[in-house]
């Protein structure tokens, strides 16, 4: 590259604002974001001399991850050790996070690192705290829902509100 890649990024935005394309007051915030984008591409190319299409790694062998967790236990696919729960602290020891190990094996990212008792009374105690509802915008949704429902209730022809006679 014989332009730095601030210069880059300057003739970028500025031939989409020459263009028409993009508003002048936009102008700062689209020469970062491209600087950005310049550099991770510039950061790609000095990895592998060209710049390489992103592929997902493999595992060299695939590993059966559901093996590894059973009722009871999770064992760590590191190091066979088992537990009811693969703790953060744990894959830390092997220079892994949760996401990098489900990523190394081939764990769906929805799969809860512990034994299946473990998640199933985890789930349970969610279920019953239902966390979610104190989320501000589960909130407002719900508040809106509740609105709806209750504009209709108004609207709407009574219907089985009749009284039946015993
Ligand atoms: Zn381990």
């Amino acid at each position: 590259m014989s332009q730095t890649l601030l210069e880059m990024a300057k003739d970028l935005v500025m031939a989409q604002i020459e263009a028409q394309r993009l508003p002048p007051d936009e102008m700062h915030a689209a020469l970062q974001q491209t600087y950005a984008s310049l550099q991770a591409l510039k950061a790609q190319e000095d990895v592998n001399g060209t710049v390489a299409v992103v592929t997902p790694e493999r595992p060299s062998k695939p590993v059966n991850w559901r093996k590894s967790i059973t009722k009871h236990a999770v064992t760590c696919l590191e190091c066979r050790a088992s537990f009811k729960q693969l703790s953060v602290r744990h894959l830390k020891d092997h220079g892994l996070d949760g996401r990098s190990y489900r990523a190394k094996y081939g764990i769906p990212r929805t799969q809860p690192l512990s034994a299946k008792e473990t998640t199933a009374i985890r789930k349970e105690i969610v279920q019953r705290s239902r966390p979610w509802e104190k989320a501000p915008t589960y909130l407002k949704a719900h508040e809106k829902a509740q609105k709806a429902v209750a504009q209709r209730k108004r609207t709407a022809p009574r219907k089985g509100t009749v009284k039946k006679k015993a």
